[in-house]
């Protein structure tokens, strides 16, 4: 088997520079040991989040002139429409500036006090819009899911007993819907099977509650599904992707992440009812349906992006570029959540640095550690994130996620040298103590000061 290539060659460079040891030493400092206050022209690699850090395609920027920039009835939403029902088979289709502006939309709707959500894993932003609604949102991911160990090929499946106990237990007249998020971005970037998608459609239909996809990964989560699911193998993505939409009621996408753009969102929705409904909300606060809160020429972006999501050699490219970053550092003896995901890997900075205690953040300094050595930016995805107020989290991850088509395979060497070098290092890794601790989202603003 040769080299499975970057399918695509480079038109347009962005320079990107290297600083000394000194340099970088002085910016984390001033930045207070948070990356989150670094400038982008200070990271060599940047890993921060694959999250609108795509690069278009020259067949994106060529629609871009084609923008059609009138207030209602904009050809160019209409070409987004036409491209995003003949991949998903949904009526309504709402744009948005972002996932959680559709989310946002979403919960206001159906959510409020006395309302559950369950999830695989709720995202942060999907978490908080639910609980801003006064609903409560609950994780249901299978037990393999939760462990980073576990090769399970869908651990972002829903423990479908679990589901039907929480239903049973708080009813099915406070359950507005079932969420399930493609692929399970907290809880690794791992896909969900087919095969779970329609066990949790079947006991939605039994309880006749209506079943919608965090669909921002949707064409990372098909490609899986050909890849891992018996009888997909010889199935195409595009059909794969349509068969997981089928069994869906509505859906909220961020296109920053499958959608190859820098920014925007879709909300889509199969009753007629609730599409009225959030068309009024989407006009009150976004724009009005033909554009919703972007201008004409990002649809056009979308619209393309979402075809070239679902190209085959662009999906095995960047699968198999993100497992061979996790592959390399499982050879170094990194202990990563396994099997790689498709967007990002993660790291188990608590099993990696034992001489950190959680409350002294071992994923913080891991971070640390690789803007010092390497100049590359990652996050911390653990009490930092997701503790407080005395609370430790389950996991002290870091996660490496992957801009799509941005960086080259000798990018991710560079990152793998990088990762070799700070592995004999690690029992030098110092913890963090908080000097500033935000009450909320703290990891965005939070500063610290090394412990010794
Ligand atoms: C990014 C993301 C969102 C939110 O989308 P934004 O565009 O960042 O607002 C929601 N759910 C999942 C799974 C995501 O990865």
């Amino acid at each position: 088997m040769k080299t499975i290539i970057e399918p695509f060659k480079i038109k347009v460079v962005e320079p990107i520079r290297m600083t000394t040891r000194e340099e970088r030493e002085i910016i984390l400092r001033e930045a207070k040991f948070n990356v989150f206050n670094i400038h982008s022209s200070h990271v060599l690699i940047d890993l921060l989040t694959d999250s609108g850090t795509s690069a278009m395609s020259s067949l994106q920027w060529s629609a871009i002139m084609r923008g059609d920039e009138a207030y209602a009835g904009a050809e160019s939403f209409f070409h987004f429409q036409r491209t995003l029902r003949e991949l998903t088979g949904f009526d309504h289709i709402l744009p948005t500036h972002q996932g959680r502006a559709s989310e946002r939309i979403l919960f206001e709707l159906v959510g409020g006090k006395g309302k559950v959500i369950p999830n695989n894993n709720h995202f942060d932003t999907t978490r908080a819009n639910v609980e801003h609604s006064g609903a409560e949102a609950i994780d249901l991911v299978i037990d393999e899911g939760k462990i980073p160990s576990s090769r399970h090929p869908f651990k972002g499946n829903i423990d479908i007993k679990k589901l039907v106990a929480l239903i049973e237990r708080v009813g099915t007249e406070h359950i507005p819907l079932c969420m399930v998020t493609v692929t399970n971005n907290s809880g690794g970037g791992q896909p969900v099977s087919l095969e779970n998608l329609r066990a949790v459609r079947k006991v939605c239909d039994q309880y006749q509650i209506p079943l919608f996809l965090d669909a921002c990964r949707f064409a990372e989560n098909a490609y899986f599904i050909k890849l891992r699911e018996p009888g997909y193998q010889n199935i195409s993505v595009r059909k794969i992707v349509h068969e997981m939409f089928d069994l869906a009621d509505g859906a909220t996408i961020s296109a920053k992440k499958d959608g190859l753009v820098n920014i925007g969102g879709v909300l889509l929705l199969r009753d007629e009812e609730l599409a009225q409904r959030a068309d009024a909300l989407l006009i009150l606060t976004e724009g009005f349906v033909t554009y919703g809160g972007l201008a004409g020429r990002d649809l056009e972006a979308m619209a393309q992006g979402f075809q070239e999501v679902v190209e085959e050699d662009y999906l095995e490219y960047r699968i198999r570029s993100t497992a061979y970053l996790g592959e390399r550092l499982i050879k170094i003896g990194y202990p990563i959540v396994e099997p790689p995901g498709g967007h990002a890997i993660y790291i188990d900075a608590g099993q990696l640095c034992p001489h950190i205690p959680p409350k002294e953040f071992p994923g913080q300094a891991l971070v640390c550690a690789l803007y010092r050595a390497g100049w590359i930016r990652a996050v911390e995805i653990g009490t930092l994130m997701f503790g407080g107020e005395g609370k430790i989290a389950p996991l002290e991850l870091v996660r490496l996620a992957i801009p799509r088509r941005v960086y080259t395979q000798s990018h991710i060497d560079y990152v793998v040298e990088v990762c070799e070098e700070l592995y004999d290092n690690r029992s030098q890794f110092a913890g963090l103590r908080l000097t500033n601790n935000p009450p909320f989202l703290r990891h965005f603003t939070a500063a610290f000061a090394e412990l010794n």
